[in-house]
């Protein structure tokens, strides 16, 4: 049986693909001046049904005023499209105006509101009556948008009154928008904002004679950004009940609206749960089918089943444990505690036989990384629950337990980094270790004394950035220094190598020092060294750390290298006679105090988001991949939900600051100019020069040759954005509600974001602030694979691996006191979820490896910045192509 009547027989489908802020296809089109093509989606949602057209073009690198004019007088032109009323949407009034100025026939004004009192709504309102227009009043006041029925009806009424009684505004002219919102985001609250519109519709409909409702329905459906038929489902779900309570009108992708009747009733019947609120777990249900219908066909997911709730308690903490469901915990744990003798057997009971099933299926590849740190949250909720009944019993007893070994982790000293620290203890926390977690930035001291107090059985130490393996070394020989004798010492981080661990720093420390490569290695090594097997373990450790120092002596970079002389004579000559560089729009630097997160997203870079999670492979094939795509797809979901609260609330602010100097090429620096005189020097950036030995036709390549030299105008560019404000306080947070998922998910969302903004301000820089491309039209992915004109070396990365260059870059950008950047004395940047750089226009500037280098390049670069040799050694050292110990050796007579 289908509906007696056409649900949208009465209802006015207003066509929302004109809309920039919506569709990033006619923002696309719009930037690059393609009104043609704008004119055919114009066209396309006419024909697919649309009764009115909604057009919106408020976009950062639109001009609103010069695009809503141009492209309703085209639309004024073409019959085809001119038949349907239009409605003008902005946030800025004067695009409305401009709008309403060259609109024929009644148009409607999207929107006009009380945010910012009665006296400038109804001076607006008036305007709109002189344009002969009607109205889009949205349920927005002084206090902000309505999002509960009472608000939504009090402030529509308030409004309608208003304009009644003030402007005898026709009623029939007026359009409520009682605003939809997102539902199933994963926050409780959100979760009544399908019926807050329903209700709030059927009263407006009801007691304000002769107004209409309308609403932007697709954000409705935001949570499933991606996911086109369950988008489809929910709108018609939610249109058949909003109808049915009086909205006449609302803002539809044309051509795309499921008829009610036509959903599989299971899509439906979760859909209906999801829009009208009916049961506690519907998000989770609706994302449990959403499942079938992303991408694949055909194939049926596990839909959720309760049955495993009738084992016994042990079978249901070991199905939470393994399938990361916190939903019961602490309910089964209090019913294992009250079925055990002591709290402490039920965690060494059935929570470790729970955890060792955990344990085995990552341990033979069958779950992953950010499975088993979903069960480690369940875990130490789990656990969370026990402590108070075991701190009682110890009070009572006078007992102590060990747990199966103590670690402890931190970041070193002037390192920022620590998401891959923070995953490896939870990994271990998993397997029953305890983890003394001292956080970030430690210095060795503390990383001792904080051992010994603790009375760890193993030190574990991270590190992101070069200057850290330095500190790694001193933090070995003040163990052996100290007398630690043969407490276990694991090295990790992006920046270790197990060639370094063996070369540099194990011999500083007669006890075990090892090289653990990810999270998935650190359980097996941890518990090799306080099992049975240890001698062995570390035995084995210690000759395969002898093979790999003969393997580096040996292997060690004999090739010849260029002379810096040669090197220099066979750089990049660029031709600056018959190019002239373009000139930036400003000179100076320009601050993004608080750049909108919502622009950022279209932008991540998901693939190394799930490098992160130890989940390799390309994004979004990585979502399919028959091995890792079960573990992909639910880590994906949840970072979608969690980057819509992230940016709905406004967990982090985004900054950036950029600038632009007249610059020139000096040898290998370049000198950046106070201004256009070139007289005064700001700064200078240094740069290495490559020195290997190059084939025909290629140069030895210095990041200066990208730069024209002095008699030639020309430019650089720096930046610096992060992503960070806010990231600290919450992470603390999560952990402290012992979620550690979140956590690690929130900073790992914080890096794309950071990564975002950094593309995303180098788009503005080449498209605008540069200017040098401003008709580039790049997709997505081709802006993610750098596809376009310029770079931005990053300093510490390959082109210049000299951290200290920050520090010329921070001060010139005054990127501390501008957005609260900062540096620590390793070079890490604070916050953590930062990037720095700088933008050179050079069709020709390419990334490239400056490689080793040879003594004589060090100390003319040490001169040239100031420096002694001896710290900026220590500051390339991976890329020196000699041993400053052997020389200082050989130059002492030894
Ligand atoms: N989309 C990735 C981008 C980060 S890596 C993400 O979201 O994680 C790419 C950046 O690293 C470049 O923009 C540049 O700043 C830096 N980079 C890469 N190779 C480099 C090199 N050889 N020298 C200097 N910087 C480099």
């Amino acid at each position: 049986m289908t509906s007696s009547v056409n649900p949208f027989a009465n209802f006015v489908i207003v066509g929302e693909r004109t809309n920039v802020t919506g569709s990033a296809k006619f923002r696309k089109l719009i930037e690059n001046d393609d009104y043609t093509a704008a004119l055919a989606i114009a066209l396309q949602q006419v024909e697919s049904g649309a009764n009115v057209l909604d057009i919106n073009m408020d976009a950062a690198l639109i001009d609103g005023v010069k695009a809503m004019t141009t492209f309703l007088n085209l639309i004024s032109v073409e019959p085809d499209i001119a038949k349907v009323p239009l409605m003008i949407d902005s946030s800025k009034w004067d695009i409305i105006e401009a709008g309403l100025k060259c609109t024929q026939g009644k148009p409607i004004v999207n929107s006009i509101s009380m945010k910012e009192g009665e006296a400038l709504f109804l001076e607006q309102a008036k305007k709109v009556r002189r344009y002969g227009a009607a109205a889009v009043v949205m349920a927005f006041d002084e206090l902000g948008q309505a999002d509960t029925v009472d608000r939504k009806v009090q402030i529509c009424t308030r409004a309608y009154n208003l304009l009644r009684d003030k402007l005898d505004f026709p009623p029939e002219e007026i359009i409520f928008d009682p605003n939809i919102f997102a539902v199933a985001t994963g926050i409780e609250e959100h979760n009544d904002y399908g019926v807050a519109f329903i209700e709030a519709t059927r009263i407006i409909r009801e007691t304000l004679p002769h107004a209409h409702v309308s609403g932007g329905v697709s954000n409705v459906s935001f949570s499933f950004r991606g996911n086109e038929p369950v988008r489809e489902a929910m709108h018609a779900v939610f249109l058949y009940h909003a109808i049915k309570a009086g909205m006449d009108m609302g803002i539809v992708n044309a051509g795309q609206l499921a008829v009610y009747d036509s959903i599989d009733p299971e899509l439906r019947e979760r859909c209906e749960d999801v829009i009208l609120n009916r049961r506690a777990d519907s998000t989770e249900r609706l994302l449990d089918t959403a499942e079938i219908y992303r991408g694949k066909e055909g194939q049926k997911a596990a839909v959720k089943d309760l049955s495993w709730r009738q084992a016994p308690v042990r079978e249901r903490l070991s199905h939470s444990l393994v399938h990361g469901i916190t939903e019961f915990i602490v309910e089964d744990t209090e019913a294992a505690r009250l079925e055990a003798d002591r709290p402490l057997h039920v965690i060494e009971g059935p929570l470790m036989d729970g955890m060792n099933v955990v344990g085995d299926l990552f341990g033979t590849g069958k779950m992953f990384l950010p499975q088993v740190v979903k069960s480690a949250r369940v875990m130490k909720q789990a656990v969370a629950h026990l402590l108070p009944y075991m701190e009682e019993e110890k009070q009572r007893l006078g007992t102590q337990d060990q747990a199966a070994g103590k670690v402890l982790m931190a970041t070193v000293k002037g390192d920022v980094h620590d998401i891959g620290k923070n995953i490896v203890g939870v990994v271990l926390q998993c397997n029953g270790f305890d983890v003394v977690d001292l956080g970030v930035m430690v210095s060795c001291e503390k990383i001792l004394e904080a051992a010994r107090e603790h009375k760890c059985d193993i030190i574990g130490l991270s590190g992101l950035i070069t200057p850290s393996l330095d500190e790694m070394c001193w933090v070995a020989s003040e163990m052996e220094r100290q007398g630690f004798g043969d407490m276990p010492l694991l090295i990790g981080g992006a920046t270790t190598s197990r060639t370094h661990t063996a070369v540099k720093i194990a011999p500083n420390y007669k006890g075990p020092v090892l090289y653990v490569p990810d999270a998935s290695r650190a359980v097996p090594v941890v518990q090799k060294l306080l099992g049975d097997d240890r001698q062995d373990f570390i035995q084995e450790t210690r000759e395969d750390q002898e093979r790999a120092r003969l393997a580096h002596f040996a292997g060690q970079d004999k090739r010849p290298r260029a002379t810096l002389e040669a090197a220099r004579a066979n750089g990049l000559k660029l031709d600056f006679k018959s190019y002239q560089p373009p000139k930036p729009s400003f000179l100076g630097t320009r601050v993004f105090e608080d750049y909108p997160l919502d622009d950022l997203v279209g932008l991540i870079d998901w693939t190394p988001f799930f490098a992160t999670w130890e989940l390799h492979g390309r994004f979004p094939a990585i979502l399919e991949d028959e091995i890792v795509g079960e573990a992909a797809k639910p880590l994906y979901a949840d970072a979608c939900a969690m980057l819509d609260k992230m940016v709905a609330e406004k967990w982090v602010t985004a900054k950036a600051v950029i600038g632009f100097w007249p610059a020139n090429r000096v040898g290998d620096d370049i000198a950046l100019w106070h201004d256009d005189c070139r007289q005064h020097r700001e700064a200078t950036f240094h740069t290495l020069r490559q020195q290997m030995i190059k084939g025909e036709g290629s140069a030895n390549l210095a990041l200066a040759d990208f730069v024209a030299p002095e008699g030639h105008d020309d430019w650089l560019g720096g930046f610096a954005v992060t992503a960070g404000h806010g990231e600290r306080e919450r992470t603390m947070a999560f952990k402290e509600a012992n979620d550690d998922y979140s956590a690690i998910l929130f900073q790992a969302l914080c890096d794309r974001l950071a990564e975002a903004l950094a593309e995303r301000m180098h788009e503005l820089v080449r498209r605008e602030y540069w200017g040098y491309a401003p008709n580039e039209q790049l997709s997505v992915d081709d802006i993610l694979a750098e596809k376009y004109r310029g770079i931005r070396p990053a300093p510490g990365y390959p082109a210049q691996p000299d951290h200290t260059e920050k520090q010329q870059l921070f001060r010139i950008l005054d990127a501390e006191a501008k957005i609260g950047m900062q540096l620590t004395e390793s070079m890490a940047m604070l916050p953590g979820s930062s990037v720095s750089g700088l933008y050179f226009s050079h069709p020709a500037a390419e990334y490239f490896g400056v490689g080793r280098i040879d003594r004589d390049q060090v100390c003319e670069y040490a001169i040239r910045k100031g420096m002694e040799l001896s710290d900026i050694e220590r500051w390339l050292a991976p890329i020196l192509a000699y041993d400053p110990m052997m020389v200082a050796k050989v130059m002492a007579g030894v």
